[in-house]
């Protein structure tokens, strides 16, 4: 006997018509290289047979952040999404000008991430902003935007959102990183552009730029799948026993060399310190000078500058505080250990090496 209820619509995307139950790898154009050769973005289209909500998950929006594009090829891979409901839509490299250089910015100069909302007559980053917005943003309900610490810099796994809004609170929560922190939307950013149309954002932060972690890619897979059962988006799928109830941080601070010099670090990302501990010191190559870096306030290390060089005023460490700093310190371990369980269902399936091992 054949169903009465109508058949989930195509999902109409760059043009293109993406029926339900099937996935398309598409191309946004977003210009040329000065060689001539035409340049385009990949998006992955994973269109549910099940109606539910569209799901965008970016990474690379700063072309130098490389974690979040191996996030997006292993979340691909699963074979949960064979019983979507709802959409994913997955845009591993969204600054490409930048990836191809290896830097963050544009050729320009620019920070992709400022040149929001776009205009399409505007620079060139303004322009693929326009484009993101209108071919992308627009087409979702809820995106998950992937990052990493700057050059020279890691981040603990963290999630940045404005937690002013339910929406984003719950995706947080559900995404399951560690920490999570209040962060005010910034001008011109992509997270901009989606508070403007209502649309709930979640940012991940995890790892360094130039560089694959695995805990902090494991932690992106995970993440977003959690985030996917929280929106209902993966009904019949096996969850993993092992989630993280994140710790909200209250506040968080930077600190910053006194003196320029080399840095001999006594900290590492993840560690509890407490007021005043030593985080390292400052010496200068022939051993006249040797200046300690104490924190001002107990908390977590949730960021660290990795050049051993550095000049008066840098940052160096990032430290959130939080009202139960014992709480965060388990939390983060135990985040850890569940990022190395291979068995976790979650990440045995996305585990590269995995399938090699099995057979
Ligand atoms: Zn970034």
């Amino acid at each position: 006997m054949s169903k009465t209820s109508s058949r989930r619509a195509a999902f109409d995307i760059l043009g293109e018509q993406v029926a339900p139950g099937t996935r398309a790898m598409l191309q946004m154009d977003i210009g040329k290289l000065y060689t001539n050769t035409p340049l385009s973005i990949g998006v992955e289209v994973i269109h549910g047979k099940h109606d539910g909500p569209v799901l965008l998950v970016t990474a690379a929006i700063h072309g130098d952040e490389l974690n979040g594009i191996e996030v997006c090829r292993r979340l691909a891979k699963l074979p949960a999404l064979d019983r979507l409901h709802g959409t994913l839509v997955l845009v591993p490299i969204v600054n490409a000008f930048g990836f191809i250089q290896q830097i963050r910015y544009l050729p320009d100069r620019r920070d992709l991430n400022r040149c929001f909302p776009g205009s399409e007559k505007g620079s060139l980053g303004s322009r693929i902003a326009y484009l993101i917005r209108k071919e992308l943003l627009e087409k979702c309900t809820h995106v998950v935007d992937l990052h990493t610490g700057a050059i020279h810099r890691s981040n603990l796994p963290q999630i940045r959102a404005n937690l002013e809004d339910d929406a984003n609170v719950a995706m947080a929560q559900a995404f399951g990183a560690p920490v999570v922190m209040h962060s005010n939307v910034l001008d011109g950013s992509f997270r901009e552009a989606a508070d403007k149309l209502g649309k709930p954002f979640i940012l991940y932060e995890a790892g360094q730029a130039l560089r694959f972690d695995e805990p902090s890619i494991n932690g992106g897979v995970k993440g977003v799948l959690g985030v996917m059962d929280h929106l209902g988006m993966l009904k019949s799928r096996r969850r993993s026993k092992k989630s993280i109830e994140p710790i909200v941080a209250s506040s968080s601070q930077w600190v910053r060399a006194a003196h320029d010099g080399m840095m001999v670090a006594k900290t590492e990302l993840g560690e509890r310190v407490k007021k005043d501990d030593l985080l390292a010191l400052i010496v200068d190559p022939y051993g006249e000078m040797e200046l300690e870096v104490r924190t001002p306030v107990n908390g977590i290390v949730i960021g660290r500058n990795n050049i051993p060089v550095v000049n008066e005023g840098e940052a160096l460490f990032h430290v959130a505080k939080f009202d139960t700093v014992r709480e965060a310190a388990k939390t983060v371990e135990q985040f850890h250990e569940h990022m190395e369980d291979l068995n976790d269902p979650d990440l045995r399936h996305t585990d590269p090496w995995g399938e090699r091992y099995d057979s």
